[in-house]
């Protein structure tokens, strides 16, 4: 499943061939994802100049010069293909820019979506109006998480999964973060110390940062015909590691919390 650093690396990816770049034809090759496709999409874009692409949470933001932005979300198993040789059966969508670029938006199980929104009225938007601050931005701070975790005995780990508190983060990285910084993820969201939160915060951008730098070495693939964006490996210290050692010696630990998985170390995290 694409996560935040899939997001801005496909972002990324796809400003090197639409900044600037005008619509020349979009096609849709079905008329739904999750939900249907907006009304009057084509009508909408065909034409339009793209200004700059940008990311909220793990949604992508196509602007364009008719203050309107495509904002597009990969769902489960979408991903966009860049130059493709052909188009194949879940190329959904499919864009064409005036210098020949094609670029085929692939989501074999339609969990992902596709939204037109004013860009003017983007943080307005339902989705983004109750979203926390984005973790590589300036708003996620030490303060912020103590506010939002005060008094509040929820596990730390959900709380960091909570969009309203901090957006996009996904399970991968909060487990990696609360490691990194030294924080047990069951421990009660309104007893971790401001010192721990002060590890926290560079924590969850290294873990992001550090992964979006290793999907930046499938941007040279961009270029290929056939070319895919969207999802990298990465390595972990901890998720997806149980009974394997930390760095310390101990065995990473794996409990359930949630539905999902939570990955640690006894040792290293308090
Ligand atoms: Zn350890």
């Amino acid at each position: 499943m694409p996560e935040l650093p899939e997001v801005e690396t496909t972002v990324r990816g796809l400003a090197r061939f639409l900044e600037g770049e005008r619509i020349a034809r979009l096609t849709l090759n079905r008329a739904d994802l999750r939900r249907p496709f907006p009304d009057g999409l084509v009508q909408a874009l065909t034409g339009a100049k793209v200004t700059t692409l940008g990311r909220r949470a793990k949604y992508g933001l196509i602007h364009t010069d008719r203050g309107t932005t495509m904002v597009f979300h990969l769902g489960m198993s979408g991903r966009w293909r860049i130059e493709p040789e052909t188009i194949e059966k879940h190329d959904h969508l499919v864009l064409e820019t005036g210098s020949g670029h094609v670029l085929a938006l692939n989501d074999a199980r339609r969990f992902g979506s596709i939204d037109l929104v004013d860009t003017d009225m983007l943080d307005a938007w339902p989705p983004f109006a109750a979203m926390g601050p984005e973790p590589l931005g300036d708003e996620l701070t030490p303060a912020h998480l103590r506010h939002a975790f005060a008094g509040r005995i929820a596990p730390v780990k959900q709380m960091l999964l909570d969009q309203g508190i901090v957006a996009g983060l996904g399970n991968i990285y909060v487990c990696e973060a609360l490691h990194r910084a030294k924080i047990r993820p069951d421990k009660e969201a309104g007893k971790v110390s401001l010192p721990a939160l002060k590890r926290l915060v560079p924590a969850v951008r290294e873990v992001l940062t550090e992964s979006i730098a290793a999907g930046g070495s499938t941007i040279r693939d961009y270029a290929q015909p056939s070319g895919e964006l969207g999802y990298f490996a990465s390595s972990w210290q901890v998720y997806g590691r149980e009974g394997q050692p930390c760095a310390c010696g101990a065995p990473v630990l794996r409990f359930v919390q949630g539905g999902r998985s939570t990955f640690w170390c006894a040792n290293c995290q308090k």
